[in-house]
């Protein structure tokens, strides 16, 4: 087995590793990065599908990002907006497809109303939690033990205003049914991003791409670190380390490699933590807490045309409804691209029923969910992909982790705690950006300032 001295070695190469990374070099560490997949980026990643450019897994940048827009500006990338000319769609209970501007869904008047009013409550609760620590809220054990398919409950009894705007917190982000979170894990959600406002606001939340897509964050820091740091297929399988000696640092090893260094960093979705053998184990509270977290679930599906032929009936390409298999659609055609992308999501236990069906049943359902949005058309793309992470054994869901009921205001505050020598990173323990790119690498960020502070 090949042995290796460093500084810090830092374990996944996804944003925040590859941030912390860049980091630490540049303050004059020594460091090593070990990947378990035989690329970087990890729920970054373009698909290159005959030429054709399909951003499997985080794609969108929004204004409020600005460790995210920082690094793009480093690293020389530029963005483009998503296109969104033209009118939205909405599809109601009844199935009737209703044309729509803004961002207000033309539901009924009351239930407009409700939609409006969950709307201002969520904003001036959200207002009140930080993101960098909602466990601190003085009602933050009372909102971790009511789901948030309850709260809403309390709020409202208007069925679709209900489905709404759990749709925007649980299908849109969280990928989990609004009973499976709660209602302070929901309001986490929301904070990262500002408001609930925000959420609900696809211009904002969904505004920005990267020309030659998102994974080329993560491609240039690599590039950047070398060959010599980053590693590639090397899953790290043990962390080794002395408590009653923590000056002796700790080795990290996998099949092939043994890395001793001072400190490491998990820079991984923290449902993976147990993947890795711990000598010693974690402390009893680690042992607690990373069993109360789990990823979501959803499938990304992009369809390509030969035209974004939508566009000619004067559509945005933006397309809602909780009632429908894929319950948001977006126009997703690259830069400069002559043929139309369309990306749709099925989520949580959609996704589950849909994953029972044959490859050909499976396309089929959500191309004929797609056709309620677009028309017959959409029936018929030259190119059909679904993202699906779920069975990635290094990711094993999307788009991230989130704690069960209570799990957050019982546990969250530990989430980033370092054990000894070991650290965490990830976008799953963000407050900003939370579960987004953005989040990573401010994560990767602050387990490198806590390195260099000493
Ligand atoms: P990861 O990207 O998960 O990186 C962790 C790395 O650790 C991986 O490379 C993994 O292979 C590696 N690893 C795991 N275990 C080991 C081990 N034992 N040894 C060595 N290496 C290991 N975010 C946005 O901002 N905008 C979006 O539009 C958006 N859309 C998304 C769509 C999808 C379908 C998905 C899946 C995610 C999306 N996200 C989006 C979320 C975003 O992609 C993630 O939050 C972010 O990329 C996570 O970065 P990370 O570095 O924290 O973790």
């Amino acid at each position: 087995m090949e042995r290796i001295e460093t500084d810090v070695v830092v374990i996944g190469a996804g944003a925040a590793g590859l941030t912390a990374a860049t980091e630490l070099k540049a303050a004059g560490k020594r460091v090593v990065v070990l990947e378990a997949r035989d690329r970087v980026g990890g729920r970054l990643w373009n698909g290159d599908f005959d030429g054709h450019l399909l951003e499997i897994g985080g794609q969108w940048v929004s204004p409020d990002q600005d460790a995210l827009i920082e690094t793009l500006a480093e690293l020389g990338l530029e963005t483009y907006s998503r296109y969104r000319e033209g009118e939205n769609v909405y599809i109601a209970e009844d199935g009737e497809r209703r044309l729509f501007e803004g961002e207000i869904f033309p539901v009924p008047a009351k239930t407009e109303g409700e939609i409006l009013g969950l709307i201002e409550k969520l904003d001036a609760l959200v207002a009140e939690i930080d993101p960098e620590a909602p466990w601190a809220h003085p009602r933050a054990k009372e909102l971790d033990e009511i789901s948030f398919a309850e709260w809403l409950g309390t709020q409202t009894d208007d069925e679709e205003a209900k489905l709404n705007i759990g749709m925007f917190i649980a299908g849109a982000m969280l990928t989990k049914p609004t009973h499976a979170f709660s209602a302070l894990q929901a309001l986490l959600m929301a904070a990262s991003a500002g408001s609930f406002s925000h959420l609900v606001d696809a211009d904002f939340i969904l505004d920005q791409r990267v020309v030659g897509g998102l994974q080329q964050v993560p491609l240039r820091l690599a590039e950047r670190l070398g060959d010599d740091v980053v590693k590639l297929e090397q899953p790290v399988r043990t962390i080794r380390w002395s408590p009653e000696d923590p000056a002796a640092g700790v080795t990290v090893i996998t099949d092939s490699l043994e890395v001793a260094a001072e400190r490491v960093i998990l820079a991984l979705a923290p449902i993976l933590y147990t993947r890795i053998s711990y000598d010693p184990p974690l402390p009893r509270r680690q042992h607690q807490l990373h069993q109360h977290l789990s990823m979501g679930f959803v499938i990304k599906v992009h369809a390509v045309y030969e035209t974004p032929f939508w566009r000619e009936q004067g559509l945005s390409g933006t397309a809602f409804s909780p009632y429908e298999l894929c319950h948001e659609a977006y126009d997703n055609t690259n830069h400069g691209d002559t043929r139309g992308t369309l990306v749709g999501f099925v989520s949580d236990e959609e996704a589950d029923g849909v994953f029972s069906l044959t490859a050909e049943e499976r396309q089929a359902r959500i191309l004929e969910s797609l056709s309620h949005y677009y028309g017959e058309q959409a029936k018929n793309p030259v190119l059909y992909y679904e993202s699906d992470w779920g069975s990635e054994e290094w990711t094993r869901g999307a788009y991230a982790a989130s704690f069960d009921m209570g799990g957050l205001a019982r546990y969250g505050a530990d989430l980033r705690e370092p054990v000894g020598p070991i650290s965490f990173a990830c976008s799953d323990m963000a407050g900003k950006g939370y579960q987004h790119v953005d989040g990573a690498i401010r994560m990767g960020r602050l387990a490198a300032a806590n390195i260099l502070e000493g």
